[in-house]
């Protein structure tokens, strides 16, 4: 059987380099046993990257494979299928689609070939509805012909709450959140090697965004804090930090918004007025500060400005 399968994964291998695929490999780190990952990079989305900008993986189990986030791009799907074809050949039978957001999601098409369940947040539908259309065509824009292929898929099972999916011998809980980073956000905790992935409730040295909720974020770190965790995986970045350290620097920034921005209501200065000076002092710890900071305390602007 080993032998079969390391000639299965030179095969692989050889095909890889043989085909015209845009990404010849992508590099996995088994970060613990059976929990594989690969690190997107901070850089925008182009068609150097074609959307590789996020930290995707999956879990093995004895009798199948968990995908946990598939890449902004069918090209990275396809790629992330093939890195996963060179540890298992067991069936993918579960995508997790961890929120809306499409740097995480438009891999997914490549997986409909295993037939697996898509599962998502309940919210998760809406906001595809809402916004898979606009998500598409702004790849078209960024990617061109490299976009091609990238589709919304939707979900086929829908978690509320808690949902524990059996990979055999391995029991992985995806856990359905509040609004926080969006409404729609999933975590998936691999119990049995301890391996919490968290997408984008995490932000390591990319600068955080909020498309939810600030306070509803600082909420769900508090609570995630006690979780307990050997390792884990951010959406964005990686760090040697421990857990639940790894999570201070995120709810740091999200706190100086929060308090700035009050200040600045009661101040009565204009959301103009807060965008321009809120949370600078944040500006030295995190990469891409520019493109998210102002929307960040736009939106903490108006979430915020109804307060008593
Ligand atoms: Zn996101």
């Amino acid at each position: 059987m080993a032998v079969l399968a390391l000639a299965g994964a030179r095969f692989a291998l050889a095909d890889v380099h043989a085909a015209p695929e845009p990404i010849a490999s992508l590099d996995l780190t088994e970060i613990a046993p059976g929990n594989y990952v690969h690190y997107g990079t901070h850089e925008e989305r182009s068609p150097g990257n074609l959307g590789d900008n996020a930290n995707i993986g999956f879990i093995v189990g004895n009798r199948c494979v968990a995908v946990i986030d598939t890449g902004g791009s069918a090209a990275v799907g396809r790629a992330l299928r093939q890195a996963l074809r060179r540890v298992t050949q067991l069936p993918v039978c579960y995508v997790v689609l961890t929120h809306v957001h499409p740097d995480h999601l438009f891999g997914a098409t490549a997986f409909r070939e295993d037939n697996p369940q898509f599962v998502g947040h309940t919210e998760l539908p809406r906001a595809l509805a809402a916004r898979g259309k606009f998500y598409a065509n702004a790849l078209k824009r960024d990617l061109g012909d490299a976009a091609q292929g990238s589709e919304v898929v939707e979900p086929t099972r829908l978690v509320k709450d808690e949902l524990v999916l059996d990979l055999g011998g391995r029991s992985v809980r995806v856990h359905a959140w509040p609004v926080a980073h969006t409404d729609n956000d999933l975590t998936v905790h691999d119990e049995q090697t301890g391996t919490l992935w968290l997408s984008d409730l995490l932000f390591v040295d990319h600068t955080p965004v909020v498309d939810g909720s600030i306070l509803g974020f600082i909420k769900v770190l508090e609570q995630l804090r006690e979780v307990p965790a050997s390792h884990f995986v951010p959406g964005h970045g990686r760090t040697e930090t421990p857990w639940p350290q790894a999570l201070d620097a995120e709810l740091r920034y999200l706190k100086v918004i929060v308090a700035q921005t009050r200040l600045a209501l009661k101040a009565r200065k204009t959301i103009q007025e807060a965008v321009d000076t809120v949370g600078y002092s944040e500006e030295a710890n995190w990469v891409n500060f520019e493109q998210f900071h102002r929307r960040n305390v736009t939106s903490a602007y108006a979430e915020l400005e109804w307060e008593e």
